[in-house]
């Protein structure tokens, strides 16, 4: 009913606007390396505290609900605003280290159509988008009949805890558009990840009568092979019509003390990448039983760590999702859904019985990397997407009874 009319596009003036917003975010520092470092840093404390500002004047009502000392998520929605569904934009308030980076990781340099700088791309470029989409179309009296919530989150870089810890505390929307770089397309699907630590027990003696000891070494490889091997094999029976299989690799080893003793004791460190019709749970148990079965009796092994996210696929005719991509198509011509390889937000929402996708302006191949950077004219694109979306169900509700 809406989708002859002309994309509604951004003015020079709302152009600046974004770029201004994104320029203000990436000059905030919000790195998180590891747990300890952005508890220690108190790592989004000044993102937040920069969002519960720009989101008041907005006239939005925030709560920041703290999730480790100084690390707060970001819940902000409008007083009062009708409709009794619900939607979410969301978008990571922190960014990945900055060492080893080429470009000023703060300095948001605006060179050749891309801006440089960490978080850009990854995923400030989306924060900016969709905060300024909201704020045209509030201004402009143009919202849709839904309930509309902006979250910001804090450790996505380190497994996606805040967002874990959101709907731990029973938040829940109907539907949410996860701000990552998807390259302003639509993406429905991501695999779950699994990470194992196994330990292989033997017993040390001296490297001269090996026949002696029992190596921890020689039955790791044992297990190496298998994961390379049958276990592969098994995985790859399983397939998703976006994701393809399923994949374990083995990451990190580390095992023996001296050269000249055999080794009492070797870890190993997994990393699976699993298809949303993988639990996690029920792949490990497989995985143990099948790989005792494998080794036979003779081999001591033990899983002494096992750590997971969900997986994302949302049926791509849910409402929200096909608005969204019918204005994908009509602004860039992407108007399938698609799979990726990374994951994240999304997975914890997904699995709350939230219907999730990742949408946002960027390259997830310039995430992370040492001249991290954001073509501006995603940024406006992404902008315009969500700004159509909003605007054209001014007064109705984007999400109808069959969400
Ligand atoms: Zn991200």
């Amino acid at each position: 009913m809406f989708y002859n009319a002309p994309m509604r596009l951004l003015t020079q003036i709302e152009k600046q606007r974004v770029c201004d917003l994104l320029t203000s975010l990436v000059g905030i520092n919000s790195v998180v390396i590891s747990p300890e470092q952005a508890n220690h840093d108190r790592a989004e404390e000044r993102m937040a505290d920069f969002l519960n500002d720009h989101l008041h004047k907005m006239g939005m009502t925030v709560e920041l609900r703290e999730v480790y000392p100084g690390r707060p998520n970001l819940i902000a929605h409008w007083p009062g605003q009708g409709g009794n569904r619900s939607m979410m934009l969301e978008s990571h308030m922190d960014t990945v280290s900055t060492e080893g980076m080429t470009v000023a990781p703060f300095a948001a340099q605006i060179l050749n159509g891309r801006m440089y700088g960490r978080g850009t791309c990854d995923t400030k470029g989306s924060t900016a988008a969709f905060l300024t989409a909201l704020a045209i179309a509030a201004e402009s009296g143009q919202l849709p009949n839904d309930k509309l919530y902006y979250v910001g989150t804090v450790s996505e870089e380190t497994g996606c805890l805040g967002a874990a810890e959101l709907v731990k505390s029973g938040f829940r929307t109907e539907a949410a558009i996860v701000g990552e770089p998807t390259g302003c397309r639509v993406v429905t699907a991501h695999k779950g990840p699994l990470w194992m630590e196994i330990e292989t027990r033997g017993k040390a003696c001296h490297a001269s009568v090996p026949d002696e000891g029992v190596n921890a070494i020689e039955m790791m490889s044992r297990i190496v092979a298998f994961v390379h091997g049958p276990w592969k094999e098994y995985l790859q029976g399983r397939r998703h019509p976006m994701l393809g299989a399923s994949t374990m690799a083995v990451t990190m080893i580390d095992g023996g003390m001296m050269v000249n003793i055999i080794p009492a004791s070797c870890k190993a460190s997994l990393d699976g990448r699993l298809i949303p019709a993988l639990s996690a749970k029920e792949t490990v148990n497989d995985f143990q039983r099948m790989l005792a079965a494998y080794l036979g009796d003779d081999t001591d092994f033990v899983v002494t760590k096992i750590e997971s996210n969900p997986p994302l696929d949302c049926p791509s005719d849910a409402p929200l999702t096909g608005r969204l991509l019918e204005l994908c198509g009509r602004a860039n011509g992407q108007n399938r859904p698609e799979g990726v390889h990374y994951f994240a937000d999304s997975g914890a929402f997904y699995q709350a019985g939230i219907r999730t996708v990742l949408f946002g302006p960027g390259n997830i191949a310039q995430a992370h990397k040492a001249d991290e950077y954001i073509e501006v004219n995603q940024l406006f694109q992404a902008t315009e997407i969500i700004l159509n979306l909003l605007t054209e169900h001014a007064g109705k509700p984007i999400l109808c009874n069959a969400e």
